[in-house]
């Protein structure tokens, strides 16, 4: 950070902290000034003194009324709503009465409004510094709307781009396409007009639609699905036809990129508010893609997480009509990665890439980017220039599980409660044997978890065996169950253990064909991730039979956390123990204390 941009940004701090305290000071000094004056007094206080006629005058400021006694005496009341305004006889019972009525608005009388103006000047003065911060282009990501209809050149290349290898052996075609578009079409290559990467996020659709950019040397024009979806009528359509007519002006070839093509892709025919605005890009996008000639040398790509939502009339012949699946990558693909993200930043030649690499399985892209990002971030803060292994370690598990907060205050017996709750997940995972092995267990909170029994799977895992399933729901019903047996109690902290092993179970049965009654079928329910607009129900019998087996699944797993608990009280007890004191264990030491307890 420059000495420039932190000296302004302390100007800014200072500034809103005199601000408030100026705004502060003036509320309290307001209200201690009245307050010193005036007491409160219930509003049948008022009414006792009116009867008695002891009431000289009334100061009417909407419901607030401050009200002078004959004895000089002041009180203040606050009247039920609306009761000055909407009770008729009010008023005139005071002026026969001969009470002195003055009323007042809300803001000449209010004690808070010489803070408020303060406040408010302060903030329009702020808002002012931040407007001038963006328009001086401090904020960049304010800038991309402008930069939408814009080409840009890019220097990414498929080097910069690793473990997804089909994806890009797939692709190549097309770099070569756009490098010569007459010549590709004389030796009679079928020219794609339409490309969809499709992949979860992060595996870097975005990142290869550059590359080819970039490996192609044409211009790159970048849009994203939500650009045009704007709530005024007829924008989306014309934002997509100004793409297009910019992407014409390239005498040679270039590439249109939409991004999130599912935002304006969806299937027709929904009934949202914005759906009529949704048909017309849609049509627009379908016009468009029609109306240039397949040698004209544009290629649309797209990338969509949700290929299922899309509507069928773009992946037509013609439209996109090429799909290419953009995987997470596997084991030796995500060395491949590290390795391209690791070459940006110093690092210790003790550190094996190939070692982080079998320790984040899952991990897409994206996060392994950010994995390198984040152990930077840690030798950094302990003030070293080199990246090491423990580095790594952390990274990783702040990735996995949201860093941790150090600063959250936990009373002894919340600490004690989720000892025994991860005590009961590790314990019961460390035993069942087809559960993964322990990583870690913590009861230092994580992300928005008290504490955390984190797996790591010994390889990659693209199936999960029955066996498998059933020992995870039995894990997760692990915390509840010790804290049940040892502390007799329910906490809401076992919440999300429960909506885990439910969802489990719900895709046994409805997804994988788990279940022995119900047998190999797919089961469309409500919350089924991969229901479409079509809805296809079950029927209601059907439904409730779904249920019961869902239910006897989690019931099963209770079950198996049970016994498990309780014959092996003293590694569970152990462990809590331990966990109170040292806060975290590792795999080894997970192993020692189950052991000692043996
Ligand atoms: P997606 O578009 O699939 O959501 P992105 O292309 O936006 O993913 O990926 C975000 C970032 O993550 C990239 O800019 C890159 O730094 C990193 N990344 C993702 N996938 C890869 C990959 N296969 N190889 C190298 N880096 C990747
Ligand atoms: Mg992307
Ligand atoms: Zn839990």
């Amino acid at each position: 950070m420059s000495g420039r941009k932190f000296s302004r940004r302390s100007v800014l701090l200072l500034a809103a902290a005199v601000l408030l305290a100026v705004a502060l000071g003036s509320v309290a000094l307001a209200r201690a000034r009245s307050a010193a004056v005036v007491a409160t007094v219930p509003f049948s206080d008022l009414l006792r003194h009116l009867d008695s006629a002891s009431v000289k005058e009334i100061v009417v400021n909407g419901d607030l009324l401050e009200f002078k006694l004959a004895n000089g005496e002041t009180f203040r009341t606050i009247a039920p709503a609306n009761y000055v305004t909407s009770n008729a006889a009010f008023v005139p019972e005071l002026a026969k009465k001969g009470v002195r009525i003055d009323v007042q608005t809300v803001a000449d009388q209010s004690p808070y409004s010489y803070g408020a103006l303060v406040l408010g000047l302060g903030f329009v003065g702020l808002l002012g510094f931040a407007m001038y911060r963006v328009t001086s282009g401090r904020i960049p990501a304010l800038e991309s709307k402008a930069r939408e209809a814009g080409a840009e050149t890019t220097t990414v290349t498929f080097a910069d781009v690793a473990g997804v290898d089909e994806a890009k052996e797939e692709v190549k075609e097309i770099v070569d396409f756009l490098r010569e578009p007459g010549r590709f079409a004389a030796i009679g290559g079928r020219i794609p007009k339409g490309v969809l990467l499709v992949g979860p996020p992060g595996t870097g659709k975005t990142l290869l639609a550059r590359s080819i950019a970039g490996e192609a040397k044409v211009p790159f024009l970048f849009a994203s699905g939500s650009d045009f979806v704007e709530m005024y009528a007829g924008v989306g359509a014309s934002r997509i036809r100004k793409l297009f007519k910019d992407a014409r002006r390239h005498a040679a070839a270039c590439i249109i990129f939409i991004d999130e093509l599912d935002a304006v892709g969806r299937s027709r025919g929904g009934t949202s508010l914005s759906h009529e605005e949704r048909e017309q890009t849609l049509n627009q996008l379908l016009v468009e893609m029609d109306g240039f000639a397949p040698n004209q040398g544009i290629v649309v790509i797209a990338a969509t997480n949700r290929p299922d939502i899309l509507d069928p009339a773009l992946l037509r012949p013609g439209r996109f009509d090429r799909q290419v699946t953009v995987g997470a990558p596997d084991v030796k693909g995500r060395e491949q990665i590290l390795q391209i993200h690791a070459r940006k930043v110093a690092i210790d030649a003790e550190v094996d890439l190939r070692q982080v690499a079998r320790g984040t399985p899952g991990f897409s892209g994206a996060e392994l980017a950010n994995l390198v990002n984040e152990a930077a971030l840690f030798a950094v803060r302990a003030g070293r220039q080199i990246v090491t292994n423990q580095d790594f370690d952390q990274a990783r598990d702040k990735v996995l599980m949201g860093a941790e907060r150090k600063s959250l205050q936990m009373s002894e017996h919340e600490r004690m409660t989720c000892a025994y709750h991860e005590s009961g997940h590790a314990v019961v995972a460390a035993l069942l044997p087809h559960a993964d092995p322990l990583h870690k267990v913590t009861i230092i909170p994580r992300g928005r978890a008290l504490g955390v029994t984190m797996q790591l799977p010994e390889g990659d895992r693209h199936t999960h065996t029955r066996e498998f399933l059933e020992a995870q729901i039995a894990i997760l019903m692990g915390g509840r169950v010790a804290e049940e047996l040892f502390l007799r109690q329910m906490t809401s902290g076992a919440g999300n253990d429960i909506e885990r092993a439910t969802e489990i179970a719900r895709r046994m049965v409805c997804e994988f064909g788990m279940s022995a009654a119900l047998g190999p079928l797919a089961y469309r329910t409500p919350g089924n991730p991969w229901e479409t607009d079509k809805g296809a129900g079950i029927s209601e019998s059907m439904a409730q039979q779904v249920d019961a087996e869902i239910k006897g699944l989690v019931m099963n797993g209770y079950e198996t956390a049970r016994q498990i608990i309780a014959k092996n009280r003293a590694a569970v007890r152990a462990m809590a123990e331990e966990l109170l004191v040292v806060e975290s264990l590792d795999a080894d030491s997970i192993k020692a204390v189950i052991a000692s307890a043996a």
